[in-house]
C-alpha cells in the first residue's frame, strides 16, 4: 500500500477523518479521456462526487436516480440502472469533469446540510430513514455525529474514572480512538504483542477479505487507496497499524498483557481486574469502567477424534499457522470446508504433493468473479483526480449493503421448499448457485454430487466464488472427503469409508467458537455472580453493549451484533462504542457511580432480536451453523439493518437502566 502523507491535524478535525482528503490531482486530461472515465465509473458516485465538488446539486436528476435494485448474487453496478440512465449520466458526469477540469477544483470543504440532503435524496431514492445513519459515513457531513460531543474535562473536571479497554483489534482501535476524543482516560491491554486482533492472527495462506474492501473500513478512518477489491489480509494489518499511529494509541497498548478476571466491588464501586503482564506476573488495579474489545471468532475450534495424539506428523489450525512448515511437496488434509478452508485449499493446492479436503458441509457460493482483482486504472484515476470519490463511493458501497442480499435469505412461512430453501427468492438462488456449480463440476459428477449444499442459501455464510475452489477440488491431486472422520492414526486419517488417508500435515480449518463470549476470562458482577453463570451458554446483552448485573461494563463486539448479509461491521463496532461513551457521559453528568441496565430492556432487545433472527434462513429449526449456541438460539447474528442499529444506540434510555451511587 502507497503511504499516504501525514495528515494535518486540522483537516482530520474538519472531517474526522484520520485519512482526511485535504486536495486532488487538477485533471490535465482531454475529453476523450474524460469521456472513458466517466463511462468505467460507478456513476452514481461519480455523479454525487462531482455535485458536491462543484456544489451544483441540479446535475442530479430524477430521471437518473439509481433504482437500487436489491442485489441477489452481486451489487448491480451503477445500483441497476437501465442503459438509457447510464448513458445520460455518463454525458452529465463527463460535462461536469470538464468544469472541474476548467475550474482546476481540487478541494471540496463540509457539505451544507441541505446539500448533503439532496444527494442522499438521489443515492438512497428519497429512503428519509437513513439519512441519519449515512450521515455517520459521510466524511463531507458537517456533524457525522461519531465523534464525541463533549470531553470529560467539561463534564467531570478532577473525578477519577480509569477505564480499561480490552483489546486492539478492529473494536479495541475504535474504542480506544473514541475515548481519546472524549479525553476519558483508559488503558488498552492486548494479549498479542501487536494491533490487529484478527487480522494479526490469520495469517494463512490466501487470507483475505470476503466483503469488498470499500464496506470493510472505519468511518473515521476512510483510506481512499486501497489496492485491492477484497483486501489481502496484510493491507488490512497494515490499515489497522496505521490507524492505530495516527489515532496516536500505539504508544499507549500494554502490549503482551491479559485480562484474567474482573470483579465488581459493589462496596467501592469499581471493577477489579487482574491481568498477566508479558514477565508472567499478575497485576490487580482497579478501574471504574471496563470495555471489552475481544473478539468473537479468535478461540479456535479443534474438534476431538479418536487417534488424533498418535498421528505424528504436523497440525496446526487456521489461525495459528505455522509458517515455518513448507508444504512443499507434503501431503496435506485440510478439515473444514468453511471461509477459512475455502482460501486456503485453492493457496495451497500447487504447493502441495496431494491435499485431502474433508468436508462436513458444503458451502454456498456467490460469484464474485473481481475477486482477486486490483481496484481499477479508473477507479485509481478518480479516487486520485475527483475530490473524496472514494469516500463517496465507500458511502455508496455502505448505502447499497444497508438492504443488502437480505431479500434472498428471509423466509416465509410454511414455505413447502424447506429444508433446502427458505422462500421464493431463496429457491431462485438456489437454483442458480447449483446450476453454477453444475457447470463448474460438469465433467465430475462424482464431486458434484457432494458440492451442492443441502440447507439453504445463506443459513451460513456464503463464501465469493471466482472459481477457484472449483479448479482446486477438480485438481488431480485433491480428494474430496465426505464419509466423515472416523480416527486419526499415526500416519494419517481414517474416513467412514474405512479409508486411510497418510498425510504429513493436518490443517484444522474448523472454525472458532464464537458462541464462548468472555470464556477465558472470570467477570463476576453485582453480587459475586459470574457473567458465564447468568449467561448459562446464551450470551445476551442489551443493544450487543450492557449486561445486567455488571455496571459500566461495555461489550463492542458483543452477542448478535454481526451481520452476514447485510450491513458495515465496523459501523455496528463504532456505534457500540458510542453507545458506550453515551452511557459513561450519563454516568458522569449525573454524578453517579455506574449505570447497570435492567434486565426487562435486556429481554425486550433479545425477544425483538430473536424475531428477527427466525425470520431468516440461519433462525430455522432444522439449520444448524455457529450463529447459534448450544441452546439454538442464533446469539452472534444482527436480523436487522445497519439503521435500525444506529436507531437503538442513539440514546441512553434512562427507564431502562439503573444509576448506582
Ligand atoms: P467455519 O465457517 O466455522 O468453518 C468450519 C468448517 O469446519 C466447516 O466446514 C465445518 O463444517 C467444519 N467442521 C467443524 N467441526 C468439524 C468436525 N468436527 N468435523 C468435520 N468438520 C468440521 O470457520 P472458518 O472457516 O474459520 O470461518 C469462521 C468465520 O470467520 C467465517 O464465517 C467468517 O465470519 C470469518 N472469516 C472471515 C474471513 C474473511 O473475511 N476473509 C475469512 C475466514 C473466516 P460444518 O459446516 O458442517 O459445520
Amino acid at each position: 500500500m502507497t503511504p499516504t502523507p501525514e495528515p494535518d491535524a486540522d483537516e482530520i478535525h474538519r472531517f474526522d477523518d484520520l485519512y482526511p482528503v485535504s486536495q486532488s490531482e487538477a485533471i490535465v486530461e482531454d475529453d476523450e479521456f474524460l469521456r472513458q472515465v466517466s463511462a468505467g465509473s460507478e456513476l452514481p458516485v461519480l455523479l454525487a462526487a462531482l455535485a458536491a465538488a462543484l456544489g451544483d446539486t441540479s446535475i442530479l436528476h430524477t430521471d437518473l436516480q439509481p433504482p437500487l435494485t436489491p442485489m441477489d448474487t452481486q451489487p448491480h453496478p451503477h445500483g441497476g440502472m437501465s442503459e438509457s440512465q447510464k448513458e445520460k449520466a455518463a454525458a452529465v458526469a463527463f460535462s461536469a469533469l470538464t468544469v472541474l477540469r476548467e475550474k482546476q477544483i481540487t478541494t471540496v470543504d463540509v457539505l451544507p446540510d441541505e446539500t448533503v440532503r439532496e444527494i442522499f435524496h438521489y443515492l438512497s431514492g428519497g429512503r428519509e430513514e437513513w439519512y441519519r445513519m449515512l450521515t455517520h459515513e459521510l466524511d463531507l457531513a458537517t456533524d457525522k455525529g461519531g465523534r464525541p460531543s463533549w470531553t470529560f474535562g467539561e463534564v467531570a473536571q478532577g473525578r477519577s474514572f480509569p477505564t480499561l479497554i480490552i483489546g486492539a483489534g478492529v473494536a479495541g482501535i475504535a474504542a480506544a480512538h473514541r475515548f481519546a476524543q472524549a479525553e476519558v482516560p483508559f488503558t488498552l491491554i492486548e494479549a498479542n504483542g501487536s494491533v490487529g486482533g484478527t487480522w494479526a492472527k490469520n495469517t494463512y495462506p490466501g487470507v483475505r477479505l470476503d466483503t469488498p474492501t470499500f464496506g470493510y473500513s472505519y468511518s473515521f478512518a476512510q483510506r481512499g487507496d486501497w489496492p485491492h477489491q477484497f483486501a489481502r489480509g496484510g493491507e488490512i494489518l497494515d490499515y489497522l497499524r496505521d490507524v492505530a499511529e495516527r489515532a496516536l494509541i500505539t504508544d499507549r497498548i500494554e502490549f503482551s498483557t491479559r485480562l484474567l478476571r474482573l470483579r465488581w466491588d459493589d462496596d467501592g464501586r469499581v471493577w477489579e481486574a487482574t491481568t498477566r503482564g508479558p514477565n508472567g506476573s499478575e497485576q490487580v488495579r482497579r478501574f471504574a469502567a471496563v470495555v471489552s474489545a475481544l473478539g468473537q471468532l479468535d478461540r479456535p475450534n479443534i474438534p476431538e477424534f479418536e487417534g488424533q495424539s498418535l498421528f505424528r506428523g504436523t497440525t496446526m489450525h487456521s489461525q495459528e499457522w505455522d509458517h515455518a512448515v513448507d508444504l512443499k511437496g507434503k501431503r496435506v488434509a485440510v478439515i473444514g470446508t468453511g471461509a477459512s478452508a475455502y482460501q486456503i485449499v485453492p493457496a495451497i493446492v500447487g504447493d502441495v504433493d496431494a491435499l485431502t479436503v474433508f468436508q462436513r458441509s458444503a458451502p454456498w457460493m456467490l460469484p464474485a468473479p473481481n475477486y482477486h482483482h486490483p481496484m481499477t486504472d479508473a477507479f485509481s484515476w478518480l479516487v486520485r483526480k475527483v475530490p473524496h470519490y472514494a469516500q463517496w463511493y465507500r458511502l455508496w458501497v455502505i448505502l447499497t449493503g444497508i438492504p443488502g442480499r437480505t431479500h434472498t435469505v428471509t423466509a416465509e412461512a410454511d414455505w413447502p421448499g424447506a429444508p433446502l430453501s427458505v422462500s421464493a427468492k431463496n429457491q431462485e438462488l438456489r437454483e442458480y448457485l447449483v446450476a453454477r456449480l453444475e457447470a463448474q463440476f460438469r465433467d465430475a459428477p462424482e464431486i458434484l454430487q457432494h458440492v451442492v449444499p443441502t440447507y439453504p442459501p445463506g443459513a451460513k455464510r456464503m463464501l465469493r466464488d471466482n472459481e477457484v475452489w472449483a479448479s482446486a477440488l477438480l485438481a488431480e491431486k485433491t480428494t474430496l472427503v465426505t464419509s466423515g472422520i472416523a480416527r486419526f492414526t499415526e500416519d494419517g486419517i481414517v474416513d467412514n469409508d474405512g479409508l486411510l488417508h497418510e498425510v504429513d500435515v493436518v490443517v484444522y480449518a474448523t472454525g472458532f467458537k464464537p458462541s464462548d463470549y468472555l470464556d477465558e476470562v472470570e467477570v463476576l458482577g453485582r453480587n459475586g455472580v459470574e457473567i458465564h453463570d447468568f449467561w448459562d451458554g446464551d450470551a445476551r446483552a442489551h443493544n450487543g453493549v450492557m449486561v445486567p448485573g455488571f455496571p459500566n461494563f461495555f461489550l463492542i463486539y458483543g452477542p448478535n451484533v454481526g451481520g452476514v448479509v447485510a450491513g458495515s461491521l465496523h459501523f455496528m463496532l463504532e456505534r457500540a462504542v458510542e453507545y458506550s461513551l453515551k452511557a459513561i457521559h450519563e454516568v458522569l453528568r449525573r454524578g453517579a457511580a455506574a449505570i447497570d441496565v435492567r434486565r426487562e430492556a435486556l429481554d425486550r432487545f433479545v425477544a425483538w432480536v430473536d424475531q428477527g433472527n427466525r425470520r431468516m434462513a440461519w433462525g430455522q429449526p432444522y439449520v444448524s451453523t455457529w450463529y447459534q449456541n448450544r441452546h439454538g438460539r442464533v446469539s452472534q447474528i444482527w436480523p436487522y439493518t445497519n439503521v435500525e442499529y444506529w436507531d437503538i444506540t442513539e440514546s441512553v434510555v434512562e427507564s431502562d437502566h439503573d444509576f448506582l451511587d
